[in-house]
């Protein structure tokens, strides 16, 4: 029977499987393999004596918090309080489909923006969907629940962006389940935080603040310019990394203003750091 680990804790796997929660252990060759089950990993499981025994390939594999086999990641995005901050979230993007992650945008606060700036983020939405990327703001919990359907989704996004209000539209009880469990059991900071999905209808939705700390570092000039989707259809030059060479079709685009001139600025911004071969945290 094939499921999929929702929760480890010590040498105890729950594994989801046709719609039955199974407690297992793992067969010790994995360890022998070097292979260590994750959250997230799919798994094929001897249902009667509650046995991991295989691991199925990984699509993807995200780093602190550990988690495998991400389909999407929503990138909760503040428009205001605290500020739009297209940086991190083209530093998001870039990491996300760089990881094979699907990405969808959700601004959030937009009642707290004046007419002008709604508009600005009205142009935002415009832009990122007309370069393939999913987008929607808080309000739009219908189309968020239809599009991470079936889906393994993690949440991202800065400190205060309204993790915790989305969370909270989706399903009330979803909120509660993922707060930190040092928190809900009352004990200290040490408590051992585990990684966890939850079930919202048919969705697994990881229970992490964010992968935060995936650092740019790992990623190389050609991912970058890769991940990057617009420029590449934009530019005719195979070899043009869009930055010094002459006749390239990107710079042309941003001049002419149908792309987006702070996409290019963190793109010259993400190489530029790679070039000193800087860590870029968030
Ligand atoms: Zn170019």
């Amino acid at each position: 029977m094939q499921g999929k680990i929702t929760r480890i804790i010590s040498n105890l796997y729950t594994v989801e499987a046709e719609g039955q929660i199974y407690e297992c252990r793992a067969r010790g060759k994995f360890y022998h393999d070097g292979l260590t089950p994750l959250v997230g990993d799919l798994v094929i499981i001897d249902a009667d004596n509650k046995y991991i025994l295989e691991l199925k390939p990984r699509k993807n594999v995200l780093l602190r918090p550990t988690i495998a086999n991400i389909d999407m990641a929503v990138i909760i995005t503040s428009t205001k309080q605290p500020n739009l901050d297209l940086n991190l979230l083209d530093r998001l993007l870039c990491i996300i489909i760089h990881n094979k992650i699907e990405p969808i945008i959700c601004f959030t606060k937009i009642d707290l923006l004046s007419f002008k700036d709604k508009k600005i983020i009205k142009n935002l939405i415009k832009y990122y969907r007309k370069i393939g990327i999913k987008c929607l703001t808080n309000n739009d919990i219908r189309k968020l629940t239809k599009m991470i359907k079936d889906k393994t989704v993690v949440l991202t996004g800065q400190t205060g962006a309204g993790k915790s209000t989305l969370l909270n539209k989706l399903d009330n009880s979803l909120n509660l389940a993922t707060q930190p469990i040092s928190k809900a059991l009352g004990r200290g900071k040490h408590t051992t935080r585990h990684v966890e999905l939850f079930k919202y209808k048919t969705s697994l939705i990881a229970d992490t603040p964010g992968f935060s700390a995936l650092d740019l570092k790992e990623l190389t000039k050609e991912d970058i310019k890769n991940s990057f989707l617009e420029f590449n259809l934009s530019c005719e030059f195979k070899d043009c990394m869009h930055q010094e060479e002459k006749n390239c079709e990107v710079k042309k685009l941003v001049g002419a203003g149908d792309i987006l001139t702070s996409r290019y600025q963190n793109y010259l911004k993400f190489m530029e750091d790679l070039n000193g071969n800087k860590r870029i945290n968030y």
